[in-house]
């Protein structure tokens, strides 16, 4: 390994890195992370902070779960590729496929897709959608809803179910025919709707509405996150999953939901759509499938879905779609010990136990600084804070002083992350007590420093 000074020269210059542009990186450079042990991170620096993003909400197990990473290095050493294309595959890659379904059989879902990610397995959905619908009769049903400050991935795909234009602007053009409806944020929504029952109601009427104009059977599938994360962590109404359940239901489209933030015990349930008591017809997960060690995704399906491509009678029921990485075999080692491990530790429970209490925290920081514009959050460890300049305004901070909310708030022990003019939090769903009490404390180092 080169030194440090290797590693700050080198820093972002020959390195473009995601979500950033390659010049700001070059004035300021990325913090180098360097070492990792339970809920906490090193910099280059030496400074040790808790992880208040969980890598990239990915790190569910926290960062020190030696069976995960025994059963990687087993796993490189037994065999460490290769390709599950139609023909060959490879044990773990079926017990991979029998523990997920296990974990997910109480949401409907019978069948597993492995991908290399989260924009992976948003595309499998999407993809393999629109070939059911083929497969069934209707290939007229090619167009996808979505809702607004959705995130689904960057493939073009994924961007175009996106809900926000920042990820769409510079790629356009876009997939046509994806519609989008207005998100469930009842901080800023064009009803101007506080009450999160009635908004639900509200965007469900435009759902419907928009379905009549489209014409119901050209519409494959509505694709959406049940708790938005990276849009701000907008949580609806109890009943909004619901509604658009039973509005798919009535007009024959498949309801996918992209649970790659929500699955695996982060919204205190097993998954976002069993916490609002929905069944899907497909997910897309990651991230929490293996504690992000190793980059995994898997799209799934439910009987309705699977019956149609296992009782073809067309021929066309190839799924002429797949990764050189779908079912790894130390990927899918790596999702055999997770979920045991997520299971065993019941980080379902821990993180809405964890995710009540940064939820709390953060409204009580909510009475003490203005700038706070709304806290979202209260269903398992997703919290989101909106920064404002003028609260009755509800102006957006402007960056400079995000910056410095972050960069205080890290000097004073913890990570977070920015989202726009948002302080969002993922940390992982081993956290303590009393790690929760120091993120709080740190927030409100930061917020004072504003
Ligand atoms: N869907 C959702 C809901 C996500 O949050 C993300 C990533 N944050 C993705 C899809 C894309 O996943 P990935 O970055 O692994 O491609």
């Amino acid at each position: 390994m080169k030194d440090d000074n290797f590693l700050r020269e080198n820093n972002a210059r020959h390195l473009w890195h995601p979500m950033a542009a390659p010049a700001d990186m070059q004035t300021n450079a990325p913090k180098i992370i360097t070492g990792a042990e339970g809920v906490s991170i090193t910099d280059i620096d030496d400074n040790t902070v808790v992880d208040a993003v969980g890598g990239l909400w990915c790190v569910n197990l926290g960062y020190s779960n030696n069976t995960v990473k025994e059963a990687i290095a087993k796993q490189l050493y037994d065999l460490p590729y290769y390709s599950a294309f139609g023909g060959t595959s490879n044990p773990p890659a079926i017990e991979a496929s029998y523990a997920v379904r296990e974990f997910f059989e109480p949401d409907g879902m019978v069948r597993i897709f492995f991908t290399s990610g989260g924009s992976d397995s948003v595309e499998t959905c999407l993809r393999l959608a629109r070939q059911y619908h083929r497969l069934r009769g209707e290939p007229t049903r090619t167009k996808f809803l979505s809702l607004k400050k959705g995130y689904h991935g960057t493939h073009f795909g994924g961007a175009s179910v996106n809900g926000n234009n920042r990820f769409r602007i510079n790629y356009e053009p876009l997939l046509p025919g994806c519609f989008h409806m207005p998100s469930p944020y009842t901080y800023r929504n064009p009803f101007d709707e506080t009450d999160p029952a009635k908004l639900a109601q509200s965007i469900a009427k435009v759902t419907e509405d928009e379905i009549a104009f489209q014409g119901s059977n050209t519409i494959a599938a509505l694709i959406m996150e049940p708790i938005q994360g990276a849009g701000g962590v907008i949580v609806p109404d109890s009943s909004f999953m619901k509604l658009l359940r039973e509005i798919c239901d009535r007009h024959g489209i498949l309801l996918i939901s992209d649970e790659v933030i929500t699955g695996f015990g982060r919204t205190g349930d097993w998954s976002g759509a069993r916490h609002w008591g929905v069944q899907p017809d497909m997910m897309s997960t990651a991230k929490g499938i293996t504690s992000g060690y190793f980059p995994v995704g898997a799209a799934m399906m439910n009987q309705k879905v699977a019956d149609v491509f296992e009782n073809d009678t067309t021929g066309e029921a190839g799924i002429y779609h797949g990764y050189t990485y779908s079912a790894h075999p130390v990927g899918a080692a790596a999702v055999i010990a997770t979920l045991a491990e997520t299971q065993r530790l019941d980080l379902k429970t821990n993180a809405a136990a964890r995710g009540t209490q940064l939820y709390e925290g953060a409204l009580k920081l909510a009475d003490k600084y203005d700038i706070i514009g709304d806290v979202r959050g209260g269903h398992g460890l997703m919290t989101g804070i909106e920064i404002v300049s003028d609260r009755t305004a509800k102006t957006p901070m402007d960056m400079d002083t995000m910056k410095r909310i972050h960069q205080t708030v890290y000097e004073a022990g913890t990570m977070v992350r920015l989202g726009a003019h948002n302080v969002l939090m993922s940390p992982p769903l081993t956290i303590t007590e009393a790690e929760v009490d120091s993120i709080l404390a740190a927030l409100d180092k930061g917020f004072a420093a504003a």
